[in-house]
Formats: C-alpha cells, sequence, structure tokens
C-alpha cells in the first residue's frame, strides 16, 4: 500500500517553499493541495514505499502500511525521529501499543560525505558520469549524444 497523508495531521509543513515530503520523495510524488494546505500523493501506484516521507513528517501526518516482516497485518507505524534515533509507534490490531528505539546515524549530522568519501570524475556530483567512469567501462571517454 502506497504512503498516505492524514489530512487532519498535515499542516502544509506551514507554508514553507517546498515541504518536507516533497524534498525527501525520490519519485517526486507528493505535491501540495495551496488552497486547502495539505499534501497528498499524486500518483500511488507509482510510491515504492520507500518510507522517506514517512519518517521526514514533522507532524506524523504520513501513514503507510507496515510491511509484514517487521508487524503483523494490519498493524500501524507511525515513526518519531530525533537527530540521532528513531522511535517507531507499532500498534497492532487488538490495541496494543509498543515502541521500539533505534540510532539511525553513525555519521555526526551535517558531515556525511556526499560521494560516499569517492570521488567522481569532474568532482562534480551533477555531471553525468560516474565515479571511475569511463575507466571502469574500459573507455578513453564516455560518449554523449552531442
Ligand atoms: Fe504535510 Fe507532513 Fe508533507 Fe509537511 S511533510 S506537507 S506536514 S504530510
Ligand atoms: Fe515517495 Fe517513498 Fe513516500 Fe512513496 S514512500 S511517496 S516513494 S517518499
Amino acid at each position: 500500500m502506497p504512503s498516505f497523508v492524514n489530512p487532519e495531521k498535515c499542516d502544509g509543513c506551514k507554508a514553507l517553499d517546498k515541504t518536507a515530503c516533497q524534498h525527501i520523495c525520490p519519485n517526486d510524488l507528493m505535491v501540495l493541495d495551496k488552497d486547502k494546505m495539505k499534501a497528498y500523493n499524486r500518483e500511488p501506484e507509482m510510491c515504492w514505499e520507500c518510507y522517506n516521507c514517512v519518517k521526514i513528517c514533522p507532524t506524523q501526518a504520513v501513514e503507510i502500511r507496515g510491511y509484514a516482516d517487521f508487524v503483523p497485518m494490519n498493524a500501524s507505524v507511525t515513526p518519531l525521529r530525533s537527530t540521532d534515533s528513531i522511535m517507531w509507534t507499532v500498534k497492532f490490531r487488538n490495541g496494543i501499543l509498543k515502541r521500539f528505539k533505534f540510532p539511525i546515524r553513525t555519521t555526526e549530522e551535517g558531515k556525511a560525505q556526499p560521494a560516499g568519501g569517492f570521488e567522481t570524475a569532474h568532482g562534480d556530483l551533477n555531471d553525468h558520469i560516474l565515479a571511475q567512469e569511463p575507466e571502469a567501462l574500459k573507455l578513453s571517454e564516455v560518449y554523449t549524444i552531442k
């Protein structure tokens, strides 16, 4: 089941230029209805349930199914992030609540290396040439469409 926004909890990220869920979605699925100041998933069939929007939402407004490998069917899962950990609240079908806290990073906030420590071909992350190309392709250059 794709993610969906609970409109009662969504505050539209208080009218920022780009909402947190818009910023984080790798598929560019989240949009903000500026009249209602509520976000929604515009193409649920394209959602791969990566949980990014679920975890970044500051008001816990984005809901998603919990995978069966960590919660039983019909249990709801709600994350609450802090800078170094994430607390998952699991609500089971019979109403029992359980909370699990996990560390989420070993690198200090703001210190992550964008390219994972690997050099890009020209030191530019926006370049179309990937790390270790063209040598890894055994080419003298990476061909591009002119
Ligand atoms: Fe609404 Fe949460 Fe998206 Fe912000 S991140 S617009 S509060 S769903
Ligand atoms: Fe986008 Fe992932 Fe949220 Fe789906 S779960 S809407 S792919 S951020």
